[in-house]
C-alpha cells in the first residue's frame, strides 16, 4: 500500500464557547465531505478513537473491517447525534432502551436493539439487532450532525489490538490506511462503552464499561443481568466478548502478589513492565530501584485508572520487555470494566 499517511487535524471545543473555532469548523466540514463520499475517519470520543464511516453506506462499512482486519462476524456499534436518530435505525425501540437512554445519554452506553432494514448487513454481522450509541463527545455529535448520517464506529485500531485513546494511537495503528484523523486530545473515559442488550427481558450487559452495573440498576428501576452469568454467550452476540481482546504484544500477566511476580521475573534475567496501585510501598520502591523494570504507577479510582490504562499498554509495548505486570484489581461493581479488559489482555 503505497498511500500517504492521513493528515492529523486538531480539533477543539472550549467549554465556555457556544460553538467550536473557526478551525474546528473547517476540519469538521472536512472530516464530513470524506465521510460523505465513502471515507474512513479516525474520530475522538469520550471513550476511545472510533473509526468512522458512514452506517448506510455499504461500501463504507466494508472498508472499516478491511482498515482493522476486523473479521465480518463482529458488528459494529452506530453512533448518532441524538435519540431521535437512534430511533430511526430501530425496528422497536423496548421500554428498556427507552428507560436507559433516559438517563444516560449522551453517554458512554451502547444499547442493543432490533433493527431497521436501513441498516447494511455487514454492520449488524448478518444478525436482527443492531448496536446504536449517543455520545457525550460534543464535537463526535456536531460531525454526526453535519456529515448527515449516522456513523459506524469502531474503535480506531487493528483488530485485537489495544484501543487507542490518543491521535498519535491512531496513527501509529492505522496509518495510511485511512483517509483522516480527527485530535481533540485524550479520550476522557479511555475504555470502551458499556454494552447492553435490550432485546431481552431483563436486559443483559454484553460487555462492562464506563457505565457500572449500579448505574444500570438505577436507570433502569430493576437489576440487569451480570456480564458474567453471559460471558460465554457467543462471539456473534458481541465481539469484545471474544476471550483475547485490548491485547498489547507484549505478554501480560494479572498477579494478586505482584511484587513477588516482579521479583522472580528480575531474577531470570527478565525486562519487566509493571502497572501497580501501590508505587509508593517499600516493595515496589527497592524493586524500582533496578534498570530492568518500569514501574507505571496506576490511580486506585477505576474511572482515573482506566482513563490512562491504555495510554500506560502502548506505551510500555515499545520499551521491549518480555513481560507486562499487573496488580489484579479488586472484583468490584467499580473495577469491572477494567478487570474484563485486563483478562481479555492477558489470555494468550
Ligand atoms: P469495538 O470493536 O470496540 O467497537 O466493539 C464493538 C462492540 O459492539 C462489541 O463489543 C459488541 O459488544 C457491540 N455490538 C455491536 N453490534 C452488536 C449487536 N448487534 N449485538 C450485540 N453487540 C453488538
Ligand atoms: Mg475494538
Amino acid at each position: 500500500m503505497s498511500r500517504p499517511l492521513p493528515d492529523v487535524l486538531p480539533v477543539r471545543w472550549p467549554a465556555d464557547a457556544t460553538s467550536p473555532p473557526p478551525e474546528t469548523v473547517a476540519a469538521l466540514e472536512r472530516a464530513a465531505s470524506i465521510l460523505a463520499g465513502g471515507g474512513l475517519v479516525a474520530i475522538p470520543t469520550e471513550t476511545v478513537y472510533g473509526l468512522a464511516a458512514v452506517a448506510t453506506d455499504a461500501d463504507a462499512v466494508e472498508r472499516i473491517f478491511a482498515a482493522k482486519g476486523r473479521p465480518a462476524t463482529n458488528p459494529l456499534i452506530v453512533h448518532v447525534a441524538h435519540p431521535e436518530m437512534a430511533r430511526g435505525l430501530a425496528a422497536a425501540w423496548p421500554e428498556a432502551a427507552d428507560r436507559l437512554t433516559a438517563t444516560l445519554w449522551p453517554g458512554p452506553l451502547t444499547v442493543v436493539v432490533p433493527r431497521s432494514p436501513r441498516i447494511p448487513d455487514a454492520v449488524t454481522a448478518g444478525g436482527g439487532t443492531v448496536a446504536v450509541r449517543c455520545p457525550s463527545h460534543p464535537l463526535t455529535r456536531l460531525l454526526i450532525e453535519m456529515a448527515g448520517e449516522p456513523l459506524a464506529a469502531p474503535s480506531a485500531n487493528r483488530s485485537l489490538s489495544v484501543s487507542p485513546t490518543t491521535a498519535a494511537h491512531v496513527l501509529e495503528g492505522l496509518g495510511n490506511r485511512i483517509d483522516l484523523i480527527l485530535d481533540a486530545g485524550p479520550c476522557v473515559h479511555g475504555i470502551e462503552s458499556t454494552v447492553v442488550d435490550c432485546t431481552t427481558d431483563p436486559p443483559l450487559v454484553l460487555r462492562p464499561g464506563p457505565i457500572t452495573q449500579a448505574r444500570l440498576t438505577e436507570a433502569l428501576g430493576m437489576p440487569v443481568a451480570a456480564p458474567s452469568a453471559i460471558a460465554h454467550a457467543g462471539p456473534a452476540r458481541a465481539p469484545g466478548q471474544l476471550p483475547r481482546h485490548y491485547a498489547p504484544r507484549t505478554p501480560l500477566e494479572l498477579s494478586d502478589t505482584a511484587s513477588e511476580r516482579v521479583g522472580s521475573l528480575l531474577a531470570e534475567g527478565r525486562r519487566v513492565g509493571w502497572l501497580t496501585v501501590a508505587a509508593d510501598a517499600p516493595a515496589t520502591r527497592s524493586l524500582a530501584a533496578s534498570r530492568d523494570v518500569v514501574v507505571v504507577p496506576m490511580p486506585a479510582d477505576p474511572a482515573a485508572y482506566a482513563a490512562m490504562l491504555y495510554a500506560a499498554l502502548h506505551a510500555l509495548d515499545k520499551r521491549d520487555l518480555s513481560t507486562i505486570v499487573v496488580d489484579t484489581p479488586p472484583d468490584t461493581d467499580g473495577w469491572r470494566a477494567v478487570r474484563d479488559r485486563l483478562s481479555r489482555a492477558a489470555t494468550a
